[in-house]
């Protein structure tokens, strides 16, 4: 399998040539030239396959310079019980007839995050080692990313992590999870200021390219072609535990902010896993929902961007939505760059035209947007009706589901998070906390290991530079 840019790039890169890196060089996202089809036969021969097994069969479909018995101890290395809770990894929560949640959140960070970073974790210690090279991970974060980032390449060989994270503006649970990561490998910086002033920091930093290249800094940011990939295992394990034969259809609602988990859905109804309905949820940041409903994609400035109770859908872009419309366009690179490019830049903003709006309906998208006030009734009504405390994000994807329900087609929502993680907004909806997952109930009494550096570019570099000897 070869890969290409969304930009028109033609030059075709192999997996590994791609896993390390972010954008394409000509600022496009990589896709592959083209997706693997998977007929009845196989899929009936899928159905009994463990997840590490199943994974293992996705992945060889795209990954052809990995040797397959190193791709399959990979696998088997990642999707653990131990690490993800329960042998079938991804198991489903049955709310109603024809209605489930897909747990996505028992590994070791309580989000869905968890399960493409493991994998990723485990695939840049294997690649690093192969080449003899070392990578330096800079990121920003204001949850989710970054511990799952931490989880996944704490004591792995070759690997630092360097997590910028706002100083004292993420919950107490938070702010434990990864702070109480004692690896040596894995540093915390507190940055006297807000998120952006975290991320623009990442961004002054990777813009050095001397630095960069002297200090080996690399990203694991949302666009990353295998993290889009891993993701794409939990449709098909979603799909045959909903199933009994390979006729049948199922439809997905997933909590939408980056367009990141949904995409690897659209990847794997190209593939051909009988998907009817991909429906995108989102919050008040309502971004998508209104591409789905009016063809105009609209970038939010930064104070149009609403800092809601479901945070991790907090965007003002969704940066993975350019593979999506590189599909919808035919694979017209030269046309994707003219609108991510040219008219986002100039106009903030493009239009598909009505032939192009109407092509959507072929990929199954549906969208629905939540609030506030709508993730409050649905954590009350999932915990009356249907005995479950759910989390915000996976809230918000209940209730858009709810209305997007078809008799004759089973509904899968993502549980994109474990309540615990948001307790505040549990409380407020239920009168009381959610229970943690066991061994997490006093984390925020461990000793912590950060470092607090002003919001300056400057200070982060010498921390940079202190901690690693080149
Ligand atoms: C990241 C995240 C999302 C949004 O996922 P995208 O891939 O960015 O669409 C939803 N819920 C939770 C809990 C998350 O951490």
């Amino acid at each position: 399998m070869r890969y290409i840019s969304t930009r028109g790039d033609q030059t075709e890169r192999r997996f590994c040539e791609i896993l390390l890196e972010g954008l394409a060089p000509d600022g496009g996202l990589y896709l592959p030239v083209h997706y693997p089809q998977v007929d009845g036969a196989t899929l009936s021969r899928w159905r009994g396959l463990s997840y590490a097994d199943l994974a293992f069969e996705i992945l060889s479909l795209y990954i052809d310079d990995i040797p397959a018995e190193d791709l399959r101890a990979i696998t088997h290395r990642t999707y653990t019980e131990a690490v993800f809770g329960t042998p079938e990894i991804t198991p489903l929560k049955p709310l109603a007839p024809g209605l489930a949640l897909e747990a996505l959140s028992n590994g070791p960070t309580l989000a869905f995050k968890d399960m493409a970073m493991q994998l990723l974790g485990q695939l840049f210690e294997y690649e690093l080692r192969r080449r003899g090279e070392t990578l330096n991970i800079l990121g920003a974060t204001s949850g989710d990313t970054g511990s799952a980032a931490e989880y996944a390449m704490r004591g792995k060989a070759g690997v630092n992590v360097f997590m910028l994270s706002p100083h004292g503006r993420m919950s107490p649970f938070q702010q434990a999870q990864m702070f109480s990561l004692q690896d040596a490998n894995i540093h915390n910086i507190a940055v006297e200021g807000v998120f952006d002033d975290c991320q623009d920091i990442v961004k002054a930093v990777s813009n050095d390219l001397d630095f960069k290249r002297k200090y080996r800094i690399g990203t694991v940011n949302s666009i990353n072609w295998a993290r889009l990939l891993a993701q794409v295992v939990y449709y098909f394990a979603g799909y045959f535990q909903a199933t009994k034969s390979d006729d049948e259809h199922v439809s997905f609602t997933v909590p939408s902010g980056n367009f990141g988990n949904v995409c690897a859905g659209h990847v794997a109804r190209m593939m051909g896993l009988p998907i009817a309905k991909l429906v995108v949820a989102t919050n008040e940041n309502d971004v998508l929902d209104e591409f789905f409903r009016t063809g105009v994609y609209r970038v939010r400035s930064s104070t149009e961007t609403h800092e809601t109770s479901s945070p991790s859908m907090d965007i003002s872009k969704a940066s993975n939505f350019e593979r999506f419309v590189f599909d919808l366009l035919g694979r017209e690179g030269g046309r994707v760059k003219t609108m991510f490019k040219d008219a986002l830049a100039e106009q903030g903003q493009f239009e598909l035209n009505r032939h192009e709006f109407e092509r959507i309906a072929h990929y199954g998208f549906q969208s629905g947007r939540s609030t506030h006030a709508d993730r409050l009734a649905t954590i009350r009504l999932a915990y009356q009706h249907y005995g479950q405390i759910i989390d915000t994000h996976t809230a918000d994807g209940l209730k858009v589901a709810l209305g997007h329900r078809d008799p004759a087609v089973p509904m899968l929502v993502l549980e994109t998070a474990l309540p615990a993680k948001f307790a505040a907004t549990i409380h407020e909806a239920l009168g009381f906390e959610p229970p943690r997952p066991k061994g997490l109930e006093h984390i925020e009494a461990l000793p912590k290991r950060v470092s607090v550096l002003p919001a300056d570019v400057q200070a982060v570099k010498d921390f940079i530079e202190q901690h690693l000897s080149v």
